[in-house]
């Protein structure tokens, strides 16, 4: 399941949360501290990008062999085009460099 982390526009501080796919779409999210529906998310995107690689695996067991970024980078690029949301910039930049096979951990040192 992805962490969504957010930061409190109110009071100014980070909270984290674990949603589905399904509950982030419906999910109303407060700050926990204050209340406030004044948050924004801040965008992790590899964080997101390798909870979901333990997800696709199972769903890709029959695809064993090809546990490779491209593969996850694939995937990932589907289920963004099927949901129809445009991707943020960065987000799409890091898909972009799954697809072209760079390994989620060396993505993830260009984030942190
Ligand atoms: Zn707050």
């Amino acid at each position: 399941m992805p962490v969504y982390e957010y930061i409190c526009d109110s009071c100014g501080k980070p909270f984290s949360l674990f949603l589905s796919y399904a509950d982030y779409d419906i999910a109303e999210v407060t700050c926990p501290d204050c209340g406030s529906a004044e948050i924004r998310r801040k965008i992790r995107p590899i964080r997101v990008a390798v909870g979901e690689k333990a997800r696709l695996q199972q769903l890709s067991e029959e695809a064993a062999g090809n546990d490779s970024s491209q593969m996850l980078g694939k995937v990932m690029r589907t289920i963004q085009q099927q949901s129809g949301r445009e991707l943020p910039p960065d987000t799409n930049e890091a898909l972009t460099r799954l697809e072209k096979g760079e390994s989620p951990a060396e993505i993830d040192k260009d984030y942190d």
